[in-house]
């Protein structure tokens, strides 16, 4: 059997908005009292890390915890309630929203400004989308087609997306709440972020011509669970790893051609050692390979 063939995706990991939300935190790690309001990041490794330098986790709907130290919202963002809830307390507030989040906040607002019903397509209970819908307790959140009927019949619907939903399947949905809804004026601002669709697109190419794909992300990464249901939905193998520890030797059996990506939160050294640990699978089976056939060679 030759070697594996392994694809990095032209576009994966972390992304700008994670990497700085990461870079203000460490730059904390000297303070004494540092809580992040939330996880940073959807990832262990991470987590660990912040762990590790004292860092504390708090929570964005009680404005007690880390009163007097420095407080961080997630690049996830927060509702301008939330937030300025955090201000009036003694904390000092370190704002990591991604400016992408941002812009999703300012799209779902110049939609009600403008007098339409807010909807949100994605995750419901997400941290992004809890603060999207934060200002607006009207707010419809979208996860699935059985969640449509609750968007109203007549009027205007302004819709905008969780940064990290598939556009594909956002523009689905959209589409299903204007066919059903041919009173309403529905306006739709695609606030799916590049990396998220820089990301999908690379998986997609990879998909075409990969035995298998494995995806680097925290289990608890929508993101990451995003790649893998994109890449099963083109009938290509995933799997989902958090460390190069957590790859089992068979799933490569029968493989040639095996793809990596990983999600918006997973560290670029994440994503080497793991690539590495696919190379050393591959010299280990090549391996096999020879000796068994070796002894194929005794026995004849
Ligand atoms: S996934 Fe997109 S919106 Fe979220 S932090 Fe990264 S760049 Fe920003």
């Amino acid at each position: 059997m030759s070697k594996l063939n392994v694809h990095l995706a032209s576009h994966y990991g972390m992304c700008f908005g994670v990497r700085d939300a990461l870079a203000a935190t460490r730059s904390t790690y000297n303070e004494s009292d540092v809580t992040v309001l939330g996880q940073l990041v959807h990832n262990p490794v991470v987590s660990q890390e912040l762990t590790e330098n004292g860092v504390k986790k708090g929570d964005l709907n009680n404005p007690t915890t880390g009163i007097g130290g420095t407080v961080i919202i997630t690049a996830h963002g927060a509702s301008e309630s939330d937030r300025s809830r955090w201000s009036s307390t003694q904390s000092k507030v370190l704002d990591t929203t991604c400016p992408l989040v941002h812009k999703a906040h300012k799209s779902l607002v110049s939609l009600v400004d403008s007098g339409f019903f807010p909807v949100v397509i994605g995750k419901k209970g997400h941290a992004e989308v809890n603060g999207l819908v934060g200002d607006f307790p009207q707010a419809i959140v979208i996860e699935g087609d059985e969640d449509i009927f609750e968007v109203p019949y007549e009027g205007k619907i302004g819709i905008v997306s969780q940064t990290t939903q598939p556009i594909e399947r956002v523009n689905e949905l959209v589409e299903k709440i204007r066919s059903t809804r041919n009173a309403c004026e529905v306006k739709f601002i695609d606030t799916v972020c590049a990396p998220t669709k820089n990301r999908q697109k690379a998986v997609k190419d990879l998909s075409k011509f990969c035995d298998l794909i494995v995806v680097v992300g925290g289990s608890n990464s929508n993101n990451t669970a995003q790649l893998v249901s994109k890449v099963e939905g083109l009938g290509c193998r995933a799997v989902q790893v958090e460390r190069p520890e957590d790859l089992i030797f068979d799933w490569f059996i029968g493989a040639k051609d095996v793809g990596v990506t990983a999600g918006t939160s997973t560290l670029e050294e994440t994503v080497t050692s793991v690539s590495e640990r696919i190379k050393a699978i591959s010299d280990e089976m090549a391996l096999k390979d020879r000796e068994c056939l070796g002894k194929e060679r005794i026995l004849c």
